[in-house]
Formats: C-alpha cells, structure tokens, sequence
C-alpha cells in the first residue's frame, strides 16, 4: 500500500478569502492510523477531500505511491473514483432501497467483482464489523451507530487501500463513540489500511492515531505521535489545544508580569540560561504538584505558594484552583487533598515538566 504525499498544497476557494489551507507538506505512510486535528474551519475537511480528489488544489502537489494523482504545475488530475480511496464522512448516505448486506456489496458489484469473491468479501467485512445478524434487514430498521458500521463495511469491502473518514463518529453517543473508536482500531490492525481520520476531538484523536497532525487555520502545527504531540507540543497552539483541562500559561513578556511569572523567570535563568527570551511557559495540570511542607519539595523544581481557591471533584480526581496575586492555575490530582478551600500550599513541578515557548510562541527548549 503506497503512502501519500502533500508537498506545498494550497488551497483558496476565490473571491478574497484567506487561504483554506497553506503550505501543507504531509506525508501518510502505508498503514498509518493519520488523524488531523484541528478546530473547527482549520482546513482538515479541505485536506481530506483534496486527497480524496474532490476539491482542486490551488497549487502543489500529491502523491500516492510513485504516482502523481494531483499536480498543478504539470496539469495532472486523477478523478476520485481512479484513486482507489474509500471515503465516509460524517453523513452515511446507505440505500434505503436495499438491504444491508446489498448495502455491504454495492461497491464490488459496481466494481464488477466476481460473485464467488463479492461473497467471500462480503461476508468478511460483515463478520469484522458484527453486522451479519441484519443481513436481511433495510437501513431505516437500524440505529445510527449500526448503519454507520454498515458504511465502513461498504467501504472495507472493496478493500481500498487508503481509508478517509470525515468525523465519521460525530453522530453517535459517547458510549457508541467509544465502542466504535475500539472497532476502527481493531479494522486498522485487521486490514493494515491507510486511515485519514479528521476530527475536531483530541480525546479522539489520542485514542486513535498512530500519527497526529494538529492544524490551525490553514497551515500544519506539528506532525508527531500521540506522545510527541502531549510530552513536546511544537508550539503554544498545539500545547493548548491538546489536554483537558487545558495547560496552564503564565505570561512571562511584559514590565507587569505577574509574581508567579516573575519567579517562574529567575527560575529559568538560574537553571537554563542559555535558552533564550521566554514569552511564556505551559504547565500541564496534572504535571503540577502540591504540598503543605515545604521539606518535601524536591531541590531541583519549581516551587511557589498559592491559595487554595477552588476543589472540583471530577470523579475519583480534583481539580483545584489555586491563586496568588494575578496568577491562577489549574492542578489535577487523583489523592483526596485533606486540605479545604482557604488553605496556603506550595506547588512544584519538575523542571522537564515545564514547556517553555518563545515570544512567536516557538517551543524553546528544542
Ligand atoms: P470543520 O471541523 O468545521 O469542518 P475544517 O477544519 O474541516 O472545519 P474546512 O471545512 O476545511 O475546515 O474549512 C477551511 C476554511 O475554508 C474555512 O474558513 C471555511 O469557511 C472555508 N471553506 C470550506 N469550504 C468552502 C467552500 N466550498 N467555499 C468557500 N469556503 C470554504
């Protein structure tokens, strides 16, 4: 199975709108589970459907494999239906007219595929995706999360290479959402196919992928594994759109930066003071600690002493507020804090623990 590249693909759709999507270099390698991420209008659903072939490129290029499917420059264009891509998107469009294993092989039939293959396919991919048992049924006899499991074995059973799903779950309730987030893994590993999956969930997004690109309007934030972009966010986008509850931010630019900030900043010119200007330094809620006895606080971390303000209880773990004068944060933590609203800690993080960007909002600690 062949990998897709995009190099230098932009995308405007006239008038005097701004680009929909810029600069995009992306490589998908063969089998890869690729999500893009990315709030709403940030060009994902562009992309896809300028791989898929259903939009016209502005200028660039792709790939697929050896094979130039798009190029502007050399004036080449393959129709959708040349690509051998499989396509589903947020509204399953099944025949109502049809029953669910007619449904299921209305691709190979289209395709002209052999009945003795079309069988065997076709009762493959109903087994994977545990529809046999409404074989004989009409999709209007179906839930949402049923014909949708329906679409994905249509398109599974003409075995495409290349998978692209648009918000395919978007429709479904949050126990469906999951069962159908374990099914695409399992169809992942089962059928080793490429998937481009869009999504504006980065829950989702970490629980799927085995690549994530995070964009924003329009251009390419970071490519990485989950991890990558979780443990080492490329810049102050990608560090606040991924995480919940979100990093915490302390502005450290500025004649008026807070006294956390301020620390924060003698912190970081004792320890690295090679880095360079800090324009602010991310904090992950759950990377932060708290104590009432200062001996504890390990040497090497950065420590200060806030108020207790605020303790949300999330189910079996807490949020707690903490204040001090300007500065508020945010902490996760899965102990029962034996302490109330009002009481004075220090909180301290390690020092690999803190992401710090530049005044462009560039990660700069490499
Ligand atoms: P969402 O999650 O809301 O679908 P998205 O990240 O998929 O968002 P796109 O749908 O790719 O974003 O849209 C990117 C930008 O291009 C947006 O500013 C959008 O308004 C614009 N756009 C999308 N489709 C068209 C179109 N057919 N004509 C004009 N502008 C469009």
């Amino acid at each position: 199975m062949p990998t897709i590249n995009l190099r230098n693909v932009q995308k405007n759709y006239g008038g005097n709108s701004a680009n929909a999507v810029s600069d995009l270099d992306l490589e998908i390698g063969d089998g890869e589970f690729m999500c893009l991420l990315g709030p709403s209008g940030c060009g994902k659903t562009t992309t896809l459907r300028m791989i898929a072939g259903l939009e016209n490129l502005s200028d660039g290029e792709i790939r697929v494999g050896d094979r130039v499917v798009d190029s502007v420059i050399n004036g080449v264009f393959v129709p959708p239906e040349k690509r051998e891509m499989g396509l589903v998107f947020q509204s399953y469009a099944l025949w109502p007219h049809l029953t669910i294993e007619r449904n299921t092989d209305f691709g190979l039939r289209l395709r002209k595929v052999p009945k003795a293959e079309r069988e065997e396919r076709v009762s493959k991919v109903m087994k994977a995706l545990d529809i046999e048992k409404y074989r004989d049924r009409f999709p209007s006899q179906l839930s949402g999360g049923q014909q949708q499991r329906v679409a994905l074995a249509r398109m599974l059973a003409v075995n495409p290479g290349v998978l692209l799903l648009d918000e395919p779950l978007s429709n479904l309730d949050a126990r469906l959402r999951l069962e159908m987030r374990a099914e695409l893994k399992r169809i992942h590993a089962e059928f080793k196919t490429t998937i481009v999956f869009v999504t504006h969930d980065q829950w989702e997004a970490m629980t799927l992928a085995t690549t994530i690109g995070v964009m924003s309007e329009g251009t390419l934030q970071q490519m990485g594994t989950p991890d990558e972009i979780y443990e080492r966010p490329a810049n102050r986008f990608v560090a606040e759109f991924v995480g919940n509850p979100p990093i915490n931010i302390l502005t450290m630019e500025g004649k008026g930066r807070s006294a956390l900030a301020d620390r924060m900043g003698q912190f970081l010119a004792e320890r690295f003071p090679a880095l360079g200007v800090p324009g602010s330094v991310g904090i992950r809620p759950e990377a932060m600690r708290w104590t009432t006895e200062l001996s504890e606080v390990p040497a090497t971390a950065f420590s200060a002493p806030l108020d207790v303000t605020g303790i949300l209880p999330t189910g079996g773990n807490w949020i707690l507020e903490l204040r001090s004068a300007g500065d508020k944060v945010f902490l996760t933590t899965d102990e029962l804090p034996e302490i109330g609203v009002g009481a004075k800690v220090n909180i301290w993080v390690k020092p690999k623990a803190l992401h710090v960007f530049d005044t462009s909002g560039k990660r700069l600690d490499g």
